[in-house]
């Protein structure tokens, strides 16, 4: 079914923000430069452009493949001969923009890199409605292969749906059992992950978690806690946030206390930061499409 029109005007508007963020960051981002100056960057455009973020900025640097956002007093900086992902999340009333590039700082992953950018071009030329999601993965694993690296294959693209970012329907970048078949009118986030030959190919989670989503309403004995609770899901809702966002509530000598419960009440799930399991350096690159009557569109 194609998209009504009104939806697909507020899905574009977003892309269109978040496609000039990431054609802007790609310039900006420098070694030595405070991890944090980029998320802010990226989501302080994101507001003066119109849009909101739709997740925290993610900064994934060298073997971190997703899932870092700074801590309210992040200290790093950007290390020498990095390679950087930023993946930047945009939403207009709820209609999601998702879309990442790699930063490369260092010469050497400079194929790597431009072999993700390959993959995902490879993705755009063959999604179309009736394609199945295993024959997908099993062509972009053999781009990615040609090219002597390896996709992460725990890593997917994700169907994109009103408020919800992973909605159910997984892009795997690499072999895989699925059934199911791409659909006109689907939005989705296309995610080729890749690594060296030498790597696992996979990644782990690491304990800490930066980024945090609203999960389920708890009864809470802290009212400090239930107070944060409720301006997280007027919020954010069902999108995800970073502890830089709750800066209002950070002063209070409550504050830790009161976001501890959260966590184990289990009001709030942390993403844990998702490391390349061999610790070799990963490189991403992502657009948002739309699966269109014969074809896709790239809207990022
Ligand atoms: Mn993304
Ligand atoms: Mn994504």
């Amino acid at each position: 079914m194609a998209v009504p029109e009104e939806e697909l005007e507020k899905q574009k508007q977003a892309c269109k923000i978040a496609r000039e963020i990431r054609e802007e960051i790609q310039q900006t981002v420098k070694e030595g430069m405070p991890l944090i100056d980029i998320c802010e960057k990226v989501e302080g455009m994101t507001r003066e452009k119109g849009g909101k973020p739709a997740f925290p900025c993610n900064v994934s640097v060298n073997e971190i493949a997703a899932h870092y956002t700074s801590p309210p007093d992040d200290k790093q900086v950007v290390p020498e001969k990095a390679i950087v992902k930023v993946d930047i999340g945009v939403h207009v009333d709820g209609y999601i923009a998702d879309t990442a590039t790699t930063v490369c700082l260092d010469p050497e992953y400079a194929d790597m890199v431009s072999t993700a950018e390959e993959a995902l071009a490879k993705a755009v030329e063959i999604l179309r409605p009736g394609l199945s999601v295993a024959r997908f993965g099993a062509t972009i694993q053999k781009a990615i292969k040609v090219r002597g690296y390896k996709p992460i294959s725990n890593l997917t693209g994700h169907l994109i749906r009103r408020y919800i970012i992973h909605a159910g329907k997984s892009l795997p970048n690499a072999f895989n059992l699925s059934t199911s078949r791409i659909k006109e009118g689907e939005v989705y986030g296309v995610e080729p992950f890749v690594t060296l030959s030498n790597g696992a190919g996979r990644v782990d989670n690491l304990p800490e978690a930066y980024i945090f989503r609203y999960q389920k309403h708890k009864s809470l004995q802290n009212p400090y806690a239930k107070k944060i609770l409720k301006y997280i899901k007027t919020n954010f809702l069902t999108l995800p946030f970073a502890e830089r966002w709750l800066n209002k509530f950070a002063s209070h000598s409550s504050y830790k206390i009161a976001f501890h419960e959260l966590m184990v009440s289990k009001s709030v799930m942390g993403y844990p930061v998702f490391v390349e399991a061999s610790r070799k350096p990963v490189a991403q690159a992502e657009y948002t499409i739309l699966i269109t009557k014969d074809g896709c569109e790239v809207l990022t």
